[in-house]
This record gives structure tokens, C-alpha cells and sequence, in this order.
């Protein structure tokens, strides 16, 4: 699925994604162990949480 709107993500994979926990894009890509090229990591620095977000 498509996120419904693309215009707010005007800065690309470089920063971070928005968290889906607290909103923050303060946040920094993990590599994933394993084949999952679908989907990547990702690490909250303003919660402290991990999350992952699908591509
Ligand atoms: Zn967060």
C-alpha cells in the first residue's frame, strides 16, 4: 500500500522516517540481518523505540 500522502515526505530515504510512535522523523535507518528487502529498520531517537517500516 501507498502512503495517501506523499507530498509530506519531501525529503527522502536520507532522513529519517516518522515514528510511528511519537511522529518524530528523528530517527536513523538500521540494516536488517536477514533478506527482508521489502521492509527496513528503523530506530527512534526521540522515543527510544525500534520500528519497522515497509517500502
Ligand atoms: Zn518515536
Amino acid at each position: 500500500m501507498r502512503r495517501p500522502d506523499p507530498s509530506v515526505d519531501t525529503s527522502g530515504d536520507r532522513t529519517g522516517a516518522e515514528c510511528p510512535y511519537c511522529g518524530s522523523t528523528d530517527t536513523e535507518r538500521e540494516h536488517p540481518k536477514g533478506p527482508s528487502l521489502c521492509r527496513s529498520m528503523h530506530y527512534c531517537n526521540a522515543c527510544e523505540q525500534p520500528f519497522e517500516k515497509f517500502e
